[in-house]
């Protein structure tokens, strides 16, 4: 199944549709990504803080698809961040994917006093051609322009909190002002959504599921989107969104469900170095 690709600002192509692995019951992602691999999936989203990256690159080595055709990616948790720290992170990491290259590598969240110095680790690796792309995550306007004050290297994604209930119209005009490809984290806001209204009446009228109509509602608004499942029919539905269209009136309704809502923060104390 082709699932359609974005181009970032340096040419690399990105899927539009991705594998998120993040459980915070630590289940083990191996099968997953394996039966994801095989029903189509080409990217898959970690992080060190998942506590999976070896399971990825277990699964990628066990798929048999050549690495050319996958994008991996993976994030610099908040404990290693700094210069030397981050370099030492990426090794780490990429041993543990067991390799030679990653598709994009993400700054997790802003720390103060150390994001800027993380990312000139990140634009070596770049100028390296460790990474084919780098960016970040969780930032926001003051924390991006903080960065691009001292980058030689424009981000060229942003992964942030996205759902119908969180559409960030600020931040989006930011990044697109500045070439930035947005990504949407927790995009079915882990499931809250399923009996709203207005998602039920148009996944109705389109004979698809809520979760279809949010995820098609990420791509035709620009977003990369990396729904997490481990579940066999949820992962096909997931991914088969290529197939209808939102209309503007439907878009239209959806942007009208914004309430700058945030979903629950986990308890942290569960992950490893973020
Ligand atoms: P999601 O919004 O992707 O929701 C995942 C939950 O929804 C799971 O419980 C899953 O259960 C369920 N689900 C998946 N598909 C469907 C479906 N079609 N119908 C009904 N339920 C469904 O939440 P996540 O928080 O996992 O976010 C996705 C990814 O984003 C993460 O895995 C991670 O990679 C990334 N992320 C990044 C963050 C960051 O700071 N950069 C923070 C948080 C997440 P089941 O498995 O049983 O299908």
């Amino acid at each position: 199944m082709n699932n359609g690709y974005t181009q970032l600002s340096n040419g690399v192509q990105m899927p539009w549709v991705g594998l998120g692995v993040w459980t915070p019951e630590r289940e083990d992602a191996t099968e997953a990504i394996k039966r994801a691999l095989e029903i189509g999936y080409r990217s898959i989203d970690t992080a060190s803080a998942y506590g999976n990256e070896e399971q990825v690159g277990r699964a990628v080595a066990e798929s048999g698809i050549p690495r050319k055709d996958l994008f991996i990616t993976t994030k610099v948790g908040n404990g290693d961040q700094g210069y030397e720290s981050t370099l030492r992170a990426f090794e780490s990491s990429m041993e543990k994917l067991q390799m030679e290259y990653l598709d994009l590598y993400l700054i997790h969240w802003p720390v103060e006093g150390k994001s800027l110095d993380t990312w000139r680790a990140l634009e070596l690796l770049y100028k390296q051609q460790r990474v084919r792309a780098i960016g970040v995550s969780n930032f926001h306007i003051k924390d991006l322009e903080a960065l691009l004050s001292v980058a030689e290297i424009v981000p060229m994604v942003n992964q942030i909190e996205f759902h119908p209930l969180l559409t960030h119209m600020e931040l989006r005009a930011y990044c697109k002002q500045h070439g930035i490809q947005m990504e949407a984290w927790s995009p079915l806001m882990k499931g809250m959504l399923s009996g709203n209204k207005t998602l039920d009446d148009i996944a109705r009228s389109h004979g698809k599921t809520v979760a279809q109509i949010i995820l098609r509602w990420d791509i035709q608004s620009g977003f990369v989107t990396i729904p997490k499942s481990f579940n066999a029919t949820r992962l096909l539905e997931n991914i088969s969104i290529f197939d209808f269209t939102l209309t503007e009136e439907e878009m239209g309704r959806i942007a009208l469900l914004n309430k700058n809502e945030k979903m629950p923060m986990p308890d942290l104390s569960k992950f490893r170095n973020l």
